[in-house]
């Protein structure tokens, strides 16, 4: 059995706290993490296969690894998650000097898996895709958190919508809710540990109920984390906007604890594409779901996710898109250029928009929202004082960088430990970051 690993992951703030739980529970077995591949006789890579990129990232990174394992016999390969689900056997076809190949569903057998690949040294990887029936996510006994001040605490697994451009449903499988017991109790240990912040996880986060009481929703799960004394703020993500119910969003409108800060998560402003895309709402409905958010009693940042180029996008398509951009005013956005995955509705269908003309669209379209931003910084947030969680260290090595409960990124110079608050004034804004100035020290509560 191996006795020191090491996890590279790719992907989402989910497959992040994967590789946590797998830490925690090899851990838990005796085994010790290190911070490098050549220190490690076990490499674990969590994968991610919602886009392209990253499924060539991996194949890449794992020709770089091949290397080590030549000259080091003993040392094992692990692939793991949603790729690993994914491609299963044939994972192993393209990349044979692969041991194990672990995924989405199976990760809390790790331990025993390894023992079988000792086992069977020089017979061939061993493949574990099993999806499992349970109604639940297995729990896990330990999780070894990356941060020491933002505990991520999974609430559900998998997907129950089928949005035509996904791979999630068909890597993460059907939805499964954890016990709200189990995740307030997970969040209290947290808290008794010191972290000061929480960021609830789930594929569609807001669509939670908890499997011992179908009442509760994630409503009063968010507000009975949020209430849990000494803690600071709390996030979460990933919410689909059809979940939003009036509840959850006069949740949030109450509650200081909650950052105000919601993604909502577009695609296309166009209400034909969002029928093809199968994303349960109508341009209309999104609007309304923003009025909501609002009128909710307090200003809340919103963000979004928008893919340009989808299969049948017309110009007109897109200029919805851009009008609707420009009517909300996103707080931020990740965009993307349409590209089929494997396992889709989509796959099949043609994709039929040039690709000059999906980078043409993705142009104009972040072009638009790098002067929305801009705009927002300097009209909300340039000249004010803003309470900031340090996390570390900024890209110039010398400040200090840390979020707003808008979710803003602000540099600023200072010593202050992760995991502290204090005040910035804005001094400066870019469209990306603001830069301050530390007027107060607010509170040291760090785990
Ligand atoms: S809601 Fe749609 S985009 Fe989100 S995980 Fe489910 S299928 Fe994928």
């Amino acid at each position: 059995m191996p006795q020191r690993f090491f996890i590279e992951t790719f992907g989402c703030q989910m497959n992040e706290h994967d590789s946590e739980k797998v830490a925690g529970l090899l851990a838990h077995r005796g085994m010790v993490a290190v911070n490098s591949l050549e220190e490690a006789d076990l490499f674990l890579i969590n994968t991610c296969s919602v886009r392209e990129k990253a499924a060539q990232k991996l194949y890449s990174r794992l020709g770089e690894v091949k290397k080590h394992k030549t000259s080091h016999p003993q040392f094992l390969i692990g692939v793991l998650g949603c790729l690993a689900q994914q491609e299963g056997e044939d994972m192993v076809k393209r990349v044979p000097f692969v041991d194990l190949v672990v995924g989405t569903h199976m990760f809390h057998a790790l331990p025993d898996l390894l023992e079988e690949v000792e086992q069977r040294r020089g017979s061939g990887a061993r493949v574990a895709t099993d999806f499992l029936p349970a109604p639940t996510p297995v729990e896990i006994p330990q999780v070894i958190r990356q941060s020491d001040f933002r505990a991520n605490i999974t609430i559900m697994e998998g997907c129950n919508k089928q949005c035509s451009f996904c791979i999630v449903p068909t890597t993460r499988g059907r939805e499964r809710n954890r016990p709200a017991q189990a995740v307030l109790q997970e969040a209290r240990r947290a808290v008794d540990q010191g972290y000061v912040e929480i960021l609830l996880l789930g594929q569609t986060v807001n669509s939670y109920k908890d499997p011992n009481d179908r009442h509760f929703r994630f409503a009063d799960l968010l507000s009975q984390v949020a209430s849990i004394p000494r803690l600071q703020r709390v996030r979460f993500t990933s919410p689909h906007p059809r979940e939003f119910d009036d509840h959850t969003i006069s949740v949030i409108g109450e509650m200081e604890t909650i950052c105000n800060q919601v993604h909502l998560p577009l695609q296309s402003g166009s209400t034909p594409i969002l029928k093809r895309m199968r994303r349960q709402y109508t341009r209309e409905r999104y609007l309304e779901i923003v009025d909501k958010f609002r009128n909710c009693g307090r200003p809340i940042a919103l963000s979004t996710d928008i893919i340009v180029g989808f299969p049948g996008e017309s110009d007109a398509d897109f200029q919805q898109t851009l009008s609707l951009v420009e009517e909300v005013q996103f707080e931020s956005m990740f965009s993307f250029k349409y590209s089929p995955r494997p396992h889709t509705a989509a796959e099949h269908w043609q994709d039929e928009i040039p690709e000059e003309k999906k980078t043409h669209r993705l142009m104009l379209l972040q072009k638009m929202q790098k002067e929305i931003q801009l705009r927002l910084h300097q009209e909300h947030y340039l000249g004010r004082h803003l309470e900031v969680l340090v996390e570390g260290t900024a890209r110039d090595g010398v400040r200090r960088f840390g979020r707003t409960s808008t979710n803003k990124v602000v540099n600023f110079p200072g010593t202050d430990r992760p995991g502290t608050f204090t005040e910035v004034f804005i001094t400066d804004v870019g469209p990306n970051s603001l830069v301050g100035q530390k007027t107060t020290d607010r509170q040291q509560n760090c785990a």
